[in-house]
């Protein structure tokens, strides 16, 4: 029989399929075909995009010409723009304000023809380093409260117009709902136990060990126990904290090794799906209110990664249940990575 389990840190309900019936050969889904056309994000192009807000390049580069590894570029046909006034306003009962915040895209490789999963570990590192330096830029906007980093891989994650390989970022003017729920749930957890939500959750799959996908000295990955998509996955860092940006050399480089292995995995155990990949940060800390009071003891940051095999129907939009019908614990054992990475 399927399961309901309700996921702790969303209070969200997922379906469960039970027992062995699929396995990953079951699933048919379109691999990433790069398009070979022209391409803004390519070394020698750099022309061809807005000029670079951040860049890891070779000393003897010029700024905005070859010669990078890791190159940030405000995205030119932005959902949100630094510039002008929030204008909160109301329109009968409805609250607007102006598309205030910042789009940008990290290009990951000057190679068109590599995947993050493809990369050398300093590469990924690079990447890192890149999201880093842009949070923390970000952070000093007074408009800012939220920066949101993700990746879409393939064509059924949403990655049909850019086929380079790219990261998003966009920094918006409010907390999304969906970070705002974990963070309620985080801080009453807290309030009520005095202890790290995260913490306890991964300190159990650490020993019961039956989700547990991989980890080294710094992070563990492992199958979420209320998993809405098939060969989901979840990256925390073993060590308590709230804020992405303040990880420290060593930290950056197991993230690195750790993001390479599940993506590679992926790629070789599943047949590479299409996926979303996620950061999932503490907000921007300024004084409002009270609600952010213990967030740097309660909340723990994660990254997700979500392989998209059949698309999300009318079921799921209309309950906000997921039906997934790859239970973790089976996930867990296609997705292993066997000893420490
Ligand atoms: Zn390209
Ligand atoms: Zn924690």
């Amino acid at each position: 029989m399927s399961q309901m389990r309700k996921d702790i840190f969303t209070d969200r309900w997922v379906i469960v399929a039970d027992g062995d019936g699929l396995q990953p050969t079951d699933f048919h889904f379109k691999k990433f075909a790069k398009e070979t056309g022209f391409c803004p994000f390519c070394e020698s192009n750099e022309a061809a995009t807005p000029p670079e807000v951040f860049v890891i390049r070779n000393p003897d580069s010029s700024p905005n010409g070859p010669g990078w590894s890791v190159r940030v570029v405000p995205n030119s046909r932005p959902r949100l723009r630094v510039e002008g006034p929030l204008g909160r306003r109301a329109e009968a009962l409805h609250d607007l304000m102006n598309g205030v915040g910042a789009h940008e895209i990290i290009a990951e490789t000057p190679r068109h023809d590599r995947s993050l999963h493809e990369l050398e570990i300093e590469e990924i590192s690079n990447v890192i380093r890149a999201y880093i330096a842009r949070i923390l830029d970000l952070e000093g906007d007074q408009h800012v409260r939220y920066v949101l980093i993700f990746k879409n891989h393939g064509e059924g994650a949403g990655a049909h117009t850019i086929s380079h390989s790219i990261s998003q970022l966009v920094a918006l003017p409010v907390t999304p709902r969906a970070v705002k729920t974990k963070l309620m749930i985080a801080r009453d957890y807290f309030a009520l136990k005095e202890r790290c939500i995260y913490c306890d959750v991964l300190q159990q799959e650490l020993k019961g060990r039956k989700r547990l996908i991989g980890e080294n000295d710094d992070f563990v990955a492992f199958a979420p126990f209320a998993s809405r998509f098939p060969f989901e996955m979840a990256v925390l860092p073993k060590f308590h904290s709230s804020a992405f940006s303040r990880i420290g050399a060593t930290q950056i480089e197991n993230l690195a090794r750790i993001l390479r292995n599940l993506l590679q995995k992926l790629d070789q155990t599943i047949g590479g799906p299409p996926y979303n990949l996620s950061l999932h940060d503490r907000p921007v800390l300024r004084p409002r209110g009270n609600y952010l009071n213990t967030i740097e003891e309660d909340f723990h940051w994660h990254i997700e990664i979500l392989p998209q095999m059949f698309r999300v129907t009318g079921f799921e939009w209309a309950s906000g249940f997921f039906y997934n019908p790859v239970s973790p614990e089976l996930a867990a054992r296609h997705l292993s990575l066997g000893l420490p990475v």
